[in-house]
């Protein structure tokens, strides 16, 4: 509980207006879209917050965590809400702390190549804000138009430019955090420092639970002068994949590649193969961007087309590839209208969770083939079904689509998880990591041991050492 004292001070430093206490507000503040989506929203044992407030400013953030620090109340950093692994569950009540009004673009230097934003700001706004001087983001995942830098930096997000400009990661030069015990610590806004181990890496994929980044300087980039759409087919996966790793291998850099193997639903016979269980045929395709500089991109479109030529690849085109990104945020605008600014009661009910899932995890690149098969015998063992394979981004970065059939609209989600379960475990006995796109939340917080060996140890410590009260989104990294 919060006391009757402490929510007075909370109105007295952000404005009685921003200390949100009614239902639909604490049910909200309560679930990203990992439960909004799932069926959390009407199960009665989901954890609540006991309130919401929403700071203006770096000051107010650090005197709201000063009380809770004193009082010994739970703190969840609130971005967009779109988090798909529960990363916002308040575990032990406490208060969520909404960034979003913390939305200015302080600055935007085009020399620097820089700009320095507040946490709350919607990644989509700060493209607008970069297009209006001929610059853009170098992030750019479907929840564009409500994620928030603090939310994808502490999810580490990655988006489908990930393969020329890396993860929201590898977009941080330097970050302002309220620390546990309501300091300011300010990371310097440099691209290279020898002047000991960086400090702001420690925030990155953090959920939070290391303090509340307040400011972030990120990188930004040049509107690409050239961009070009190209969609490959391929005979089978393996050949897809063996293009792939030649064109990384020598250095080629698209924007967005992402290799997918699905059912091709414009052919209705099933496989006679008994070993494929999918009851469609499949289609293997590469959507391709590149984007730079003319020559650059002119360069980079031939060599990649005498690559795929030679994994028996097939140009079909630009225009697959150019409809897959004009229609890339849509799922995002569709959440939004759903589940954003709108009453509890009128959202809708959706069980995708129990019977879809979407591992996304990341392998040495020469296990991937070896990889993808014993997922298929995973999901043959399981009675379910694979909606889709896909390396996006890097070779390395392997995501499947699993659909349990047999229990879709009422089933509890049983042999789905399971199944899951082994994938990932198997991606971490493989050499390789559990997830790597959208963190770890309390949908994965049970593996983190598993995932960090000893160094989970030294996770614990750095926790205790910084948030001895434990205050900071608790029980999220398994801390
Ligand atoms: C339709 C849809 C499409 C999606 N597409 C992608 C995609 O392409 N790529 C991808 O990576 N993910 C995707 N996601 C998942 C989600 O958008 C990302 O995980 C995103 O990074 C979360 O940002 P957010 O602002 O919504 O954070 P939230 O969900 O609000 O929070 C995520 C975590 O960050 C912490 N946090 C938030 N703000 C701060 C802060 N200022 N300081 C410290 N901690 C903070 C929270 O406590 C929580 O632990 C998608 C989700 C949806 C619903």
């Amino acid at each position: 509980m919060v006391s009757p004292s402490a929510l007075e001070t909370l109105k007295s430093i952000v404005g009685p207006e921003d200390v949100l206490l009614d239902e639909s507000s604490i049910e909200a503040y309560s679930l990203d879209a990992f439960g909004r989506w799932g069926s959390r929203q009407t199960d009665p044992s989901t954890p609540r917050v006991y309130a919401a407030v929403r700071p203006s400013s770096t000051i107010e953030v650090a005197q709201i965590v000063k009380l809770a620090y004193e009082e010994r109340i739970p703190l969840i950093p609130y971005g967009g809400g779109t988090g798909l692994t529960g990363a916002v569950t308040p575990l032990q009540g406490g208060i969520a702390v909404d960034l979003k009004k913390m939305g200015r673009v302080v600055e935007v230097n085009p020399q620097d190549m820089t700009a320095t934003v507040e946490a709350g700001t919607v990644l989509a706004d700060l493209n607008t804000a970069l297009n209006q001087q001929g610059l853009m983001l170098g992030h750019d995942p479907y929840s564009v138009p409500i994620a928030t830098v603090g939310g994808t930096i502490s999810t580490n997000s990655v988006g489908y430019r990930a393969a020329k400009y890396g993860s929201m990661g590898d977009q941080v030069l330097g970050l302002e955090v309220v620390l546990p015990n309501g300091e300011v610590m300010q990371t310097r806004a440099v691209p290279k420092t020898s002047a000991g181990p960086s400090l702001h890496p420690l925030f990155i994929g953090a959920e939070g639970v290391f303090g509340i980044i307040t400011r972030a300087t990120l990188r930004v980039f040049r509107l690409p002068e050239s961009r070009l759409f190209k969609t490959i087919a391929f005979p089978n996966f393996e050949d897809g994949f063996h293009a792939m790793l030649e064109m990384f291998s020598i250095g080629l850099k698209p924007a967005l590649i992402d290799l997918t193997e699905e059912p091709d639903t414009s052919k209705s016979s099933a496989s006679d193969d008994s070993s494929i269980p999918y009851k469609t045929p499949y289609k293997t395709w590469m959507y391709l961007v590149f984007e730079g500089y003319a020559e650059e991109v002119k360069a980079q479109v031939a060599r990649t087309l005498k690559v795929c030529v030679a994994s028996s690849g097939e140009d079909i085109g630009p225009v697959p590839t150019q409809e897959y990104w004009d229609t890339r945020h849509d799922s995002a605008y569709r959440y939004k209208e759903n589940y954003i600014d709108k009453p509890v009661r009128d959202w809708p009910l959706r069980d995708w969770p129990r019977t879809t899932a979407y591992p996304h995890v990341a392998i040495p690149a020469s296990r991937v083939l070896e990889y993808r098969l014993c997922c298929q015998e995973i999901a043959a063992m399981s009675h379910l079904e694979v909606r889709e394979y896909a390396l996006w981004t890097q070779p390395e970065l392997f995501s499947v689509i699993l659909v349990d059939i047999g229990l879709e609209g009422d089933g509890t989600g049983g042999r789905l998880d399971k199944a899951v379960n082994e994938i990932v475990t198997l991606a971490q006995d493989m050499g390789g990591s559990m997830e790597y796109v959208h963190g770890v939340g309390v949908k994965l917080a049970h593996l983190m041991p598993r995932e960090l060996g000893a160094g989970m140890d030294v996770m614990r410590n750095i926790k205790a050492a910084l948030d001895p009260r434990n205050i900071m989104n608790p029980g999220k990294l398994r801390l």
